[in-house]
């Protein structure tokens, strides 16, 4: 059996001044996925990331910018879909700064959908106050299993998103939080997945960086009543699971 790794299946990898300092601070056991908020990111990042074993660049169409995509963006994602396993940060935000842009993202949202649709990619999604219809447009086009990231909607939602299969990855920000908390509690330990979506959680006073998934296995390990390597290991087994089989 491989070594288990520590994940952060959800940091913003590229919005870091110095991304392979913050990294090399960090234990060589953690694998980092790097998500985007579109193709031509994606496309200067997996040359700027090429041959780091610890890095994997997701391909991404963020639900607050693809209204704004020029044609050339989908044609790289077209391009590049090949390239990787990872899709992300992609889905819906239905919050007040997304609503108005609301016909745009579930377009695009099902562009992404179409090209993905059996191809066994893992997904990455940002569900603000959408989280309904995200998983419905997930079950219309046969997606999945997909990792729902910093899930804050319903508990009721979230049963259902369960029910279909899908996986949650938690962060610093809802370990130290009462309704992340509550969210956490509710999922089955086999469905979890560890992120930071750094830089964007802050930890303190600072930009959450990968090395702190060491909170929320930390957080897992109490809540299990396991020691760490139990959590690391456990939530491994969940991210192989999501993995597509070599056929
Ligand atoms: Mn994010």
């Amino acid at each position: 059996m491989t070594q288990p790794l520590r994940l952060d299946t959800h940091c913003h990898l590229g919005e870091y001044q110095d991304p392979l300092a913050t990294l090399a601070g960090t234990a060589a056991d953690i694998l980092v996925i790097a998500v985007t908020e579109a193709p031509s990111v994606f496309r200067a990042l997996r040359d700027r990331f090429a041959g780091q074993h610890q890095i994997r660049v997701a391909l991404g169409a963020h639900p607050m910018v693809v209204s704004q995509f020029p044609p050339l963006e989908w044609r790289l994602f077209a391009q590049y879909l090949h390239e990787t396993t990872y899709i992300g940060e992609v889905g819906l935000d239905f919050s007040p700064q997304g609503a108005p842009t609301r016909a745009a993202q579930e377009q695009a949202f099902m562009r992404v959908l179409q090209h993905v649709a059996g191809r066994g990619k893992v997904l990455s999604i940002h569900s603000r106050r959408a989280e309904a219809r995200v998983l419905e447009l997930l079950t219309a086009h046969s997606v999945g299993p997909a990792i729902f990231h910093w899930y804050s909607g319903s508990l009721s939602v979230l049963d259902q998103i369960l029910a279909a299969g899908h996986a949650c990855s938690i962060n610093p920000a809802m370990v130290h939080s009462p309704n992340g908390q509550k969210v956490i509690a509710h999922i089955p330990r086999e469905r979890i997945l560890v992120e930071t979506d750094g830089p964007y959680v802050r930890v303190g006073q600072r930009a959450a960086q990968p090395a702190d998934v060491k909170i929320v296995y930390d957080f897992l390990s109490a809540q299990w009543g396991c020691d760490e390597v139990a959590a690391v290991t456990q939530v491994y087994h969940n991210f192989k699971a999501l993995l597509p089989r070599p056929r």
